[in-house]
């Protein structure tokens, strides 16, 4: 393993400080999960570790089973992972894959390692769909590509936007391109043909959960053109609980003494949940946006063949 520093200033993130990117190398590309609930059984994850710093990352777990040190600050890149996908895809099916399951493969260590071109460029060879959903406008820099391969197959993307307060943004997903960006870079996705949604989610109680802050985002993501709004609750599961509650203490410190209360009484928290999708249905119906879009291949899938 090889360690390079590379600067990662996002010029449109938030927090501009240098973090630490690990050249690494990956034996599998194309990774199956076990998940029920996800439409797609394939992810491609170019990176470990993501400098956006969500302060409600679902997948700083992930960092622990390779004892990677800071899921925020160090980002290990797969600089053979198009090299390894190459070899995968001859006898992968043209099943929907998702581009970065458990990281976002247009973090600002993207924008020099320049890993996810030669990955949508060998995708659109071999004519399989894919799902991105990403927190930076720096994939406006592949449009290209994922023009290519929404012609060769399908193309869906969407941005997670979980609210349009910039204070508020800035200050739980610190590392990422300001919500309005993320709401204009749909217009430009959606000029390649490729379909656009918004993922509006977590919806963080006290925080992002008001009528006024879901309904700019829905109003601004038909403003756009999304094709679709996906929305969520937030869940905290251990490590994501802990970082969650954390930045809460400091950021927000009037919401954190409610945000706790709630998540330690189930019955609030359920009457909270079925409040927030009472308001999202009525928002749903207001701006006529579906819950969600998936790609599905042109031509059957092919059966996976093994050596
Ligand atoms: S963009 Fe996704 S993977 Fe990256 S820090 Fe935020 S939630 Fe985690």
């Amino acid at each position: 393993m090889v360690w390079i520093l590379l600067p990662l200033a996002a010029s449109r993130a938030y927090n501009e400080r240098m973090d630490r990117v690990i050249e690494t190398t990956c034996r599998t590309a194309l990774y199956r999960h076990n998940s029920k609930w996800l439409p797609f059984k394939y992810d491609i994850n170019v990176y470990r570790g993501c400098a956006h710093r969500c302060i409600y990352c679902y997948a700083l777990y992930t960092h622990d089973y390779i004892g990677g040190g800071d899921f925020f600050g160090d980002v290990y890149a797969k600089t053979n992972i198009a090299d390894v996908l190459r070899r995968e895809l001859p006898r992968f099916s043209r099943e929907p894959v998702n581009l970065g399951g458990i990281t976002d493969s247009y973090q600002p260590a993207e924008r020099d390692c320049k890993l996810m071109p030669r990955v949508l460029s060998l995708l659109a060879d071999f004519s399989v769909p894919i799902i991105l959903c990403t927190k930076s406008t720096l994939v406006l820099r592949d449009l290209e590509l994922i023009s290519r391969v929404n012609a060769a197959s399908r193309a869906a993307l969407a941005f997670t936007v979980t609210t349009l307060n910039n204070r508020v943004a800035g200050l739980i997903e610190p590392g990422s391109s300001r919500p309005q960006e993320r709401m204009a870079a749909i217009r430009e996705v959606k000029k390649t043909g490729a379909s656009c949604g918004v993922h509006l989610m977590p919806i963080i109680p006290y925080l992002t959960s008001g009528e006024e802050s879901l309904e700019a985002v829905f109003s601004e993501a038909k403003e756009a053109g999304a094709d679709y709004v996906l929305t969520g609750a937030l869940n905290l599961k251990s490590a994501t609980r802990k970082q969650l509650f954390e930045s809460i203490k400091r950021g927000f410190s009037s919401e954190y003494a409610n945000l706790k209360e709630l998540y330690n009484d189930k019955t609030a928290y359920g009457a909270y949940k079925q409040a927030m999708y009472s308001t999202v249905e009525k928002l749903r119906k207001k701006y006529d946006m579906p819950s969600d879009a998936m790609p599905r291949p042109k031509q059957e899938p092919t059966q996976l063949k093994f050596f």
